[in-house]
């Protein structure tokens, strides 16, 4: 069974089962691979000569810092194929930026070991970053594609951001309290993500001067959908936003406005976010 936690605590929400679970490969007993003859014989001496000494150099010389990027890259793979693909997301844009952002660099220093878990993490000042699969989720839910301009209310560690970053043309996000909003904007600088811009801000509002978004994602819980952010989205473009009581289950909504600038709304999955606010402190 998979659980789905919460976006804002560190509660299960329901012991809901989404999608299959992986179907793992069965590896041959050893003594039923064919026995190496010949130039495998030469090849594997080559190789304990020549590499394992190269190896103990390169611990010597300092190569061994790419021993915990290799981890990392590893638990990210490992944390989108058993906690995003078998959950059922299936967009290869989504998965692929999901294996590309590098999650640790988003949490604080204590909480790197734990930043592929399933779960949401505190990233301070009462603010949590979301469990992967929302944030997988969510994103797929936009449909975004390569020459869209996106939103986000919610900055927070900017890792949704540059989630979106990976995938579309432009992103701006805003974030309300001033130290995350600055932390996430020279975070998303050192990592090369110059098509993100940050905004300290109250988010209600959206950003004008950009609009209108091909998609918007707040990730805040707010009791009303705000009408600047329906108004600052584009005709055939999504918005995902969860809705309802800040401090109880809310629903995900997704709302879409079509060509004719139609809203039609719906909800998607029962989620919890931390609250929208209107102020700092
Ligand atoms: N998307 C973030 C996590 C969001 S936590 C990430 O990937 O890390 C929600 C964030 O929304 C918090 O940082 C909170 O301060 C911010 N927030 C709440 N109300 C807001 C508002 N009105 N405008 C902008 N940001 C807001």
């Amino acid at each position: 069974m998979i659980i789905v936690y919460d976006a804002g605590e560190c509660r299960p929400l329901s012991g809901v089962r989404m999608g299959n679970t992986p179907a793992y490969k069965v590896r041959e007993p050893y003594h039923a691979q064919p026995p190496r003859t010949g130039i495998c014989q030469v090849v594997g001496v080559f190789l304990l000569f020549f590499f394992i000494p190269l190896s103990f150099a390169g611990q010597i010389h300092g190569f061994s810092s790419k021993v915990p990027k290799e981890g990392y890259e590893k638990r990210r793979y490992d944390m989108v194929a058993m906690q995003i693909a078998a959950r059922g997301i299936k967009d290869e844009a989504v998965l692929r930026a999901m294996r590309r952002v590098p999650r640790h660099l988003f949490v604080p220093e204590g909480s790197k070991r734990s930043a592929y878990g399933d779960f949401p993490l505190s990233i301070g000042y009462g603010q949590t970053i979301s469990q992967p699969y929302i944030v997988a989720f969510m994103t797929e839910l936009l449909e975004p594609r390569q020459d869209d301009s996106a939103l986000e209310v919610g900055t927070g560690s900017g890792y949704q951001a540059a989630v979106l970053g990976e995938i579309v043309k432009e992103v701006f996000t805003i974030e309300i309290i001033p130290p995350l909003g600055r932390a996430a904007e020279s975070r998303l600088k050192e990592l090369g993500y110059e098509n993100i811009s940050v905004r300290v801000a109250d988010g209600y509002y959206g950003w004008d001067d950009h609009a209108p978004f091909d998609c918007i994602v707040v990730t805040a819980a707010s009791d009303h959908i705000p009408p600047p952010l329906v108004q600052q989205l584009k005709k055939g473009g999504k918005m995902a936003i969860p809705v309802g009581h800040p401090f109880r289950v809310q629903d995900l909504m997704l709302v879409e406005k079509s060509e004719d600038g139609e809203i039609k709304t719906r909800n998607v999955l029962p989620v919890r976010f931390v609250p929208f606010r209107r102020t700092w402190k």
